[in-house]
């Protein structure tokens, strides 16, 4: 129960990657807020799953493309005792060739796996700045990482991911925050459920572990990235893809 008395905010945590991380996060100790856009009867259940293991758990509905979304949230967290552990996970894809992209898929794609990330970190880090301790983990991939054909936003707003973290582990490490990546290969999730058979058979053959990773695959790094081990990193990125990579 390392994060005890912590509270973690988890963007995107009703289902997949952000549900594990919460049931981890919760697992350790910490306070959880589990941020959804939609889905209230999931997040509602993931509560109820972090509580029933002896943690705290607290559905929050916003829509973290909207800078309202955002100030509701962080505002959520404070009153709960301050945010110490941010995790920025929710995240899209709109696909498709850079030929035929619209800019509504760019904007989309920018808007909530980019910009949402931005904010909340900038929001977030006031009252870790205030306390001086506290830990970000942003979701980023290694489409960010690699480029991916018919993923150039999405691609895009991951390798910015990076970026940024990496600028902000600069501008706040002084003052004991911590900011790093974690970068997923292909996760089971319904994200990747919505991808054609043929494509994902043909992803497993080139990654030597031969399967997709589970979402409850990268819940633990994240819980230590957050806790006491990971005292002395920051600006990384994890890659966590089964070799693919
Ligand atoms: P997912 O199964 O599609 O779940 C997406 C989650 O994000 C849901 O909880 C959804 O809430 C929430 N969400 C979407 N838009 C939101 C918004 N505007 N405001 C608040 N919440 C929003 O996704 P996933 O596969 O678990 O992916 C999680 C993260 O890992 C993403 O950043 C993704 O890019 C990254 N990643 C995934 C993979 C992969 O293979 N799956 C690989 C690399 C990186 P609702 O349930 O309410 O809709």
């Amino acid at each position: 129960m390392e994060l005890q008395k912590q509270v973690a905010v988890v963007t995107g945590a009703s289902r997949g990657i952000g549900r594990a991380i919460a049931l981890e996060l919760g697992r350790g100790g910490a306070t959880v807020l589990v941020n959804y856009l939609k889905n209230e009867a999931a997040a509602a259940a993931v509560v109820a799953d972090i509580n029933a293991a002896g943690g705290v758990g607290r559905a929050v509905q916003a829509d973290v493309s909207t800078l309202d979304g955002v100030n509701r949230l962080v505002q959520a967290g404070e009153d709960a005792g301050g945010i110490e552990i941010l995790v920025n996970n929710a995240g899209i894809t709109r696909d498709g060739l850079l030929l035929r992209m619209t800019d509504e898929q760019w904007g989309d794609v920018i808007d909530t796996n980019l910009t949402a990330t931005f904010r909340l970190c900038r929001a977030a880090t006031e009252g870790m700045l205030r306390r001086r301790r506290g830990c970000i983990v942003n979701l980023t991939s290694i489409s960010g990482i690699m480029g991916n054909a018919g993923q150039a936003n999405y691609a895009a707003a991951k390798a910015g991911i990076i970026a940024m973290s990496r600028s902000l582990a600069k501008e706040v490490g002084r003052r004991s925050i911590r900011v790093n990546c974690v970068a997923p290969g292909f996760i089971d999730t319904d994200m990747t459920a919505s991808l054609p058979t043929e494509l994902i058979d043909g992803v497993k053959q080139m990654i030597p572990m031969r399967r997709l990773g589970r979402p409850d695959e990268i819940g633990p790094i994240v819980r230590f990235l957050a806790g006491p081990g990971a005292s002395y990193i920051t600006g990384q990125t994890f890659v966590v893809d089964g070799g693919l990579s």
